[in-house]
């Protein structure tokens, strides 16, 4: 499975394995049904460094590569969709405008919170008007009055806002609008007009906490701005395009664990004189979804590889994400089809699975967005 990894990353990919199989998968149950933060397991994971896995050191960080977070987000996704897209959005969208963009003074000030685990990151990009269009449609706005920003709008679905200590804001600072209109600022959760509206009610990662939110005259200092001003939407789409590579790693995970689930039941359920794993028909869909895996997973490594040399790679990271994204939707579908009636009960974990991995194909680029970035660079080369 893992032969391209070297000792180091299957030596993290084992330590991550057995907090998992510990700490995570145990009350991934309980998180999903209580729609309960999986606070305990995140507090673990702050000391074992996994929090800051791939912060630069000079900034508290482990100082590991993107694909040592690729192999983060697939185990934590194995054992718990909650857990996992916690982490993923604290680690690529929360510290990842900062490690990319931000001054010595912010990385200073909330990286090294952020890759200790003191504190949770966000990224609101997303409004009630604007998704996939935020170059026309993000209207939270910030001015500059005096030495300080001044913000004022709605984000919609900002994932771990109400546990985080810093979200940075897509807002427009410039309102003749355009491609250079939108800047990225930091704003600590404690701001003074900052309202964390009430966690949605959602189909599934019914622990990982997503909100709306409101800034009414939110003030923060002009050096809280992340990057450069008019660079916003240059800045999140580099963001979304390492993103992507996390959401389709962790997508595998799920993949990985409904796999293992269906496996496990075609071996013990019985039907017409033997176990359903005897089936053909059984063992057809088991044999597909054991190589969609394997091949998800090999476009995500890929991905994260290029992006560790530093070579191109939105394309591919695009590929990744679409791929396993819909091919833990299949799997997980037919993870829940060999579990028959049971497949269907909340007393086995595949519906929780395929649940928590609908929203995969949509955060962070919907699998429509993915498929127009391929297209482009199709046919642009
Ligand atoms: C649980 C959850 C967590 C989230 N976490 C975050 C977060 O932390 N931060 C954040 O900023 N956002 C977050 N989001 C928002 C998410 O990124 C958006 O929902 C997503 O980008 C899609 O935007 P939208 O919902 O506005 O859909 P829209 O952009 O309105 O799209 C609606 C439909 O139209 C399609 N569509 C749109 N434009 C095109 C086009 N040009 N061509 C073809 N089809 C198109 C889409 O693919 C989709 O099928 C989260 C969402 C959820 C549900």
């Amino acid at each position: 499975m893992d032969f391209t990894l070297d000792s180091e990353h299957r030596m993290l990919q084992e330590m991550i394995r057995d907090f998992v199989e510990k700490e995570v998968k145990p009350r991934a149950a309980e998180v999903d049904r209580e729609h309960k933060f999986p606070r305990e397991a995140i507090e673990q994971m702050g000391p074992l460094g996994l929090l800051g896995l791939n912060v630069p050191e000079e900034w508290g960080g482990a100082g590991s590569d993107y694909l040592a977070a690729a192999i983060l987000y697939e185990e934590l996704g194995r054992g718990c969709g909650s857990t996992a897209l916690t982490v993923e959005a604290h680690l690529s969208l929360g510290c990842a405008p900062f490690v990319y963009f931000g001054s010595d003074m912010l990385k200073e000030k909330f990286l090294t919170r952020l890759a200790a685990g003191e504190i949770l990151g966000a990224l609101a990009l997303t409004e009630p008007g604007a998704g996939s269009d935020l170059k026309g449609g993000v209207r939270t706005k910030a001015e500059k009055v005096g030495d300080e920003w001044v913000l004022n709008g709605s984000k919609m679905w900002t994932t771990n806002a109400s546990v985080a200590g810093v979200i940075t804001f897509l807002v427009r600072t410039d309102p003749a609008g355009g491609s250079r209109s939108l800047s990225m600022i930091a704003v600590p959760t404690d701001a003074p007009g900052l309202i964390i509206h009430p966690a949605e009610r959602k189909m599934g990662l019914n622990g990982c906490k997503t909100h709306a939110v409101t800034l009414e005259d939110v003030r923060v200092p002009l050096d809280y701005l992340v990057g450069e001003e008019g660079r916003g939407l240059h800045q999140a789409l580099a963001i979304l395009d390492g993103g992507r590579v996390g959401i389709g790693a962790l997508s595998v995970g799920l993949a990985q664990a409904a796999f293992e689930e269906a496996v496990k039941y075609a071996k013990e359920r019985e039907a017409f004189g033997g176990p359903i794993a005897n089936l053909q028909a059984i063992q057809f869909k088991l044999a597909d979804m054991s190589t969609m895996i394997d091949v998800a997973r090999w476009a995500i490594y890929r991905a994260a590889w290029l992006k560790d040399q530093g070579l191109p790679f939105a394309r591919e990271a695009a590929q990744a994400k679409l791929f396993a994204t819909e091919m833990a939707d299949k799997v997980c579908w037919e993870a829940i089809q060999i579990h028959g009636g049971y497949g269907y009960s909340a007393e086995f974990p595949v519906e929780r699975i395929y649940r928590d991995n609908r929203l995969m194909l949509i955060g962070e680029g919907t699998s429509e967005i993915n498929r127009l970035v391929i297209a482009r660079h199709v046919l642009k080369s």
